[in-house]
């Protein structure tokens, strides 16, 4: 009897899985073809300053012998 119960909650379980993976993937497939490529146009790439190790988008920073800075001032030795 107990197993029984199991055995339908699992089942119970397993269908709204894929209720909800079938759900999510017709909700995203007309916005975004993929979630690697949506990435790059939405967030920047982070990248570390040589200096003070602040994290920043790759393209507000300031590149120098293919090192990253946050700001001018951290741009010099
Ligand atoms: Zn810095």
């Amino acid at each position: 009897m107990f197993g029984r119960i199991l055995l339908i909650m699992g089942l119970v379980a397993i269908a709204l899985f894929m209720l909800r993976s079938a759900l999510g993937k017709s909700k995203k497939t007309p916005t975004a073809k993929s979630p690697e490529q949506a990435r790059p146009k939405t967030a920047a790439r982070l990248v570390h300053c040589a200096t003070c190790g602040a994290h920043l988008a790759e393209s507000d920073a300031i590149w120098k012998t293919g090192r990253a800075y946050c700001c001018a001032a951290h741009l010099k030795p």
